[in-house]
C-alpha cells in the first residue's frame, strides 16, 4: 500500500511513476497521458508491486479449454491480471495500458463480442437459456440452451440484431452481487448452466460479478470493452450441437461461433486466411495429390502411406537418421508391444493409462502397444554398466508409437491414433546438459529450416511451486533443471516466453512452434527435461570419483510427429513440394509414340543422376499431358518431339514459372540436380 492511502502510485511501462487519488481508473491514467491514448485503449493490464519483474504471465494457447474457470473464479488480487478501463484502483500497481496492437486485448474484444450475441439472442429468443461465451483463438462462442434449434435465418437475424447492440453503444458495466441471491435467482428462473458456474467457481459468502449492457446482463468476472460500440467488426460463424458438461444425458446445447476484429480489414483477411487455409487442407491434397489414405476398414486415426507420400517419408527419414549420427546420436529400434509390467516400472500404467491401448493378454504375459518409446531407450541404457567417459548417450529412433484417441477426435494426419515420433533420448551428467540442450536447440532450428519455416516461437514451461504435488523431483532438481533450459534460449538469443504450470509432471519443457505460411502456430520440436524415469529405472554411471551417480534425461522430438509434421508441410506448401521433397520432380511429356525410346532415355539419365522421375506414354494429346503433371504440382515437366530429340534437349516448363524453352538435357540434369541437393526450398 502507498504510505498516503488517500493516493496511490501508478509505475508506467516507461518506468515513470505516477500519482493519483486513490479510486482512480486506468481510463483517468490515461487521460492524464493523452486523449488519444485514452481513445485508443481497450482494457489494462495491471500486476502488483511486489512482483519481482515485469515478466508477463502468459496465458496458456489453450486458454479457452480451462476457460470457465478463468471467467467465473475470482482473479488472484496478486497476480498480474487484465481490468476493466473503468475499474477503481485502489493500491499502487504496474500498469499497462492495452490497444490494438496487443494481442490480449482482441481477446477482450472478443469476448466482449460474445456478451453482444447473448444480449442479440435473448432479445430475439428470450426464452434461451445461457451457457458461457469465451474467446477462442479464432473468435468466441457462446452456448444456449433452447429447445427449438437455431436455423440458418436466425443466425443471420442474430447478427443483425448485434449490429443494433453495438450500434447502441451501451457501456459495459460492471455489478456485484452476494453470491447466494444470485443462486436464487438463476435456480428460480431456471437458469440451470449459469447457477452451476456460480457453485462451482465462486464460494459462499462471495459477493460475485456481473456485467450488464443495457438490460442484459452476464455473470462473468470481465474485463471487458468499455461499450459494445467497441465490437467493430464481427461475424456469427456456425452453429453446433454439444451436450451440457459433455455428458450425453444433459441437456443438448447449441454452441454457436462467431469472431471478432479491431477492424473490417482485419475480419476481410480472416476469411481469406480461412479459405485459403480450406484449400491447403491437407485431407484434400493428400487425396488429390495421392499422398496417404485413412481407411475405415481399417479403422479410425491410422495413415496408410501411399507411394508418393511415403517417399516424402523415406527423403524426410533419412534425413533426419543422417542429421542424428552426424550430431553424434546412436539409432536404435525398439519394439511396438511390451509387458505390462514395464509401463508399470515407467509409472506410464498409472498415469497415462487412459491414453494407451487396451492390453493384449498372451499365453505368458499382458502386453501393451507404446504409447512412447522412452523406456525401451532406458532399457538399452540400462543393459551395460555405463562411466563417465561414456556420457552423453543419445538414442535416437522414429518410433512408432500408438495412442488412444477417442473416436471422432482424429483429424487427417494431425490427430491420429499411431504415429511415429522423431524421438531420442539423452543420458548425460548435469554438467553437460546445458550443452546437450543447446545442441537440440541449434538441431530443432536447423530442421524447421531445412523444411522452409522461417519463423517459430518458443515456450519455456515450468512447475507451478504452489502446486507441489503435481510434480515429480525435488525443488532443487527444478530449479536447476529450469535455469539450464533459461540458459540455453540465452545463450542461442532466442526471444521466449515463460509459462508457469504447463510442466509436464516430470519435468520442465521447451516447446518450439512454427509459424507456418498462413501464420498458423504449430506445436512440434520439444525438448524435456525428466526427474522421472532416471529414479524409477534407477540409472546410474560410475563418475569420476568412482561413485555412482544418476544420470540426467531428456526427451526431445523435432519433427515430433512424422504424421504431423507431413501434414503441416502439405499445408506450408499447399501440395507444392520443393524439388528436393517432390515425390515425382521431373514429368516427361513425349508429343507422340516415336519420342518414347528418347523420353525413356532423359529418364534412365535423369534415375542415374539420382532424380525421381515420370513418363505419361499414354496416347493423349500434349496438353492433357502438361496438364496433368501440372496438376501433380509436379516442380518441372519434360516436352519431347522431333527437335528435342534431334538435339539431345528438353523443352523445359517449371512450376510457377511457365515454359522456359528449350534446354541441353545435360544442362537440365545438372542444374535440376544441384537445386535438389541444395534443398532449396525456391523450388
Ligand atoms: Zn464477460
Ligand atoms: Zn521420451
Amino acid at each position: 500500500m502507498s504510505a498516503n492511502a488517500d493516493s496511490i502510485k501508478v509505475h508506467l511501462p516507461d518506468g515513470s511513476i505516477k500519482e493519483f487519488p486513490a479510486g482512480s481508473t486506468p481510463h483517468d491514467v490515461a487521460m492524464s497521458i493523452s486523449p488519444r491514448l485514452a481513445a485508443a485503449a481497450v482494457v489494462a493490464r495491471i500486476a502488483p508491486l511486489t512482483t519481482a519483474t515485469s515478466t508477463p504471465t502468459e496465458t496458456p494457447a489453450d486458454a479457452h479449454e480451462a476457460g470457465e474457470a478463468s471467467m467465473y473464479g475470482a482473479a488472484a488480487e496478486d497476480a498480474e491480471r487484465l481490468v476493466d478501463l473503468s475499474a477503481p484502483l485502489d493500491r499502487d500497481v504496474r500498469l499497462q495500458l492495452l490497444t490494438e496492437k496487443d494481442e490480449d486485448a482482441l481477446k477482450v474484444v472478443r469476448h466482449s463480442a460474445a456478451h453482444v450475441m447473448a444480449t442479440a439472442v435473448l432479445e430475439l429468443f428470450p426464452e434461451t437459456k445461457l451457457g458461457h461465451g469465451p474467446a477462442t483463438d479464432a473468435g468466441y462462442f457462446y452456448d444456449f440452451y433452447r429447445p427449438t434449434p437455431f436455423t440458418p435465418e436466425d443466425l443471420k437475424a442474430i447478427e443483425a440484431k448485434m449490429a443494433e447492440v453495438v450500434a447502441r453503444n451501451e457501456p459495459f458495466v460492471r455489478e456485484w452481487e452476494p453470491r447466494d441471491k444470485s443462486l436464487e435467482r438463476f435456480k428460480e428462473s431456471n437458469d440451470f448452466m449459469k447457477a452451476h458456474f456460480v457453485e462451482r467457481f465462486t464460494k459462499p459468502g462471495e459477493e460475485i460479478s456481473f456485467y450488464r449492457n443495457g438490460k442484459f446482463e452476464d455473470f462473468c468476472r470481465g474485463p471487458h470493452v468499455p461499450t459494445t460500440g467497441r465490437v467493430k467488426a464481427f461475424k456469427v460463424m456456425s452453429i453446433a450441437g454439444a451436450y451440457w458438461l459433455g455428458d450425453e444425458k444433459n441437456p443438448q446445447l447449441q454452441r454457436i461461433y462467431g469472431t471478432a476484429f479491431f477492424s473490417a480489414k482485419e475480419l476481410e483477411q480472416h476469411f481469406a486466411r480461412l479459405e485459403e487455409a480450406q484449400r491447403r487442407d491437407h485431407r484434400v491434397l493428400g487425396k488429390q495429390l495421392d499422398l496417404f489414405s485413412i481407411q475405415e476398414v481399417a479403422g479410425a486415426g491410422l495413415i496408410f502411406w501411399h507411394p508418393k507420400g511415403a517417399m516424402i517419408r523415406k527423403i524426410m527419414e533419412e534425413w533426419m537418421r543422417d542429421e542424428c549420427v552426424k550430431r553424434g546420436y546412436s539409432l536404435v529400434y525398439t519394439p511396438h508391444v511390451a509387458r505390462v509390467n514395464l509401463w508399470q516400472i515407467s509409472g506410464h500404467e498409472g498415469f497415462y493409462s487412459q491414453n494407451m491401448y487396451t492390453p493384449m493378454e498372451l499365453d505368458d504375459a499382458d502386453y501393451r502397444m507404446k504409447p512412447m518409446n522412452c523406456p525401451f531407450h532406458v532399457l538399452i541404457y540400462k543393459n551395460t554398466p555405463k562411466s563417465y567417459r561414456d556420457l552423453p548417450v543419445r538414442y535416437a529412433e522414429l518410433g512408432n508409437v500408438y495412442r488412444y484417441e477417442r473416436s471422432g477426435t482424429m483429424h487427417g494426419l494431425l490427430r491420429v491414433r499411431g504415429f511415429t515420433q522423431d524421438d531420442a533420448h539423452i543420458f548425460c551428467q548435469p554438467s553437460q546438459i546445458e550443452d546437450e540442450i543447446v545442441s537440440c536447440i541449434e538441431f530443432a532450428q536447423h530442421v524447421l529450416e531445412t523444411f522452409g519455416f522461417k519463423e517459430f516461437k518458443v515456450e519455456l514451461s515450468t512447475w507451478d511451486p504452489n502446486d507441489r504435488k503435481s510434480y515429480a523431483g525435488s525443488d532443487e532438481k527444478w530449479a536447476a533443471a529450469i535455469h539450464s533450459l533459461e540458459t540455453a534460449l540465452q545463450r542461442k538469443s532466442i526471444p521466449f516466453r515463460t509459462i508457469k504450470g504447463e510442466a509436464a509432471f516430470y519435468g520442465p519443457k521447451i516447446d518450439i512452434k512454427l509459424v507456418d505460411v498462413l501464420g498458423r502456430l504449430w506445436q512440434l520440436s520439444t525438448v524435456q527435461f525428466d526427474f522421472n524415469l532416471p529414479a524409477r529405472f534407477e540409472l546410474e554411471y560410475v563418475g569420476e570419483d568412482g561413485e555412482r551417480h544418476q544420470p540426467v534425461m531428456v526427451h526431445r522430438a523435432l519433427y515430433g510427429s512424422v504424421e504431423r509434421f507431413f501434414g503441416v508441410l502439405i499445408e506450408h506448401y499447399a501440395g507444392a513440394f520443393p524439388l528436393w521433397l517432390a515425390p515425382v520432380q521431373a514429368g516427361i511429356v513425349p508429343i507422340s509414340e516415336r519420342h518414347h525410346a528418347y523420353a525413356e532415355k532423359i529418364r534412365s539419365t535423369l534415375l542415374d543422376a539420382g532424380m525421381r522421375v515420370e513418363i505419361d506414354e499414354r496416347n493423349e494429346k500434349m496438353q492433357a499431358k502438361i496438364r496433368d503433371f501440372t496438376l501433380q504440382k509436379i516442380p518441372y515437366v519434360l516436352v519431347v518431339g522431333d527437335k528435342e530429340a534431334e538435339t539431345g534437349a528438353v523443352s523445359l516448363r517449371v512450376r510457377g514459372q511457365g515454359d522456359q524453352g528449350s534446354m541441353a538435357l545435360n544442362d537440365f540434369t545438372t542444374r535440376a540436380k544441384a537445386l535438389a541437393d541444395s534443398r532449396s526450398t525456391e523450388l
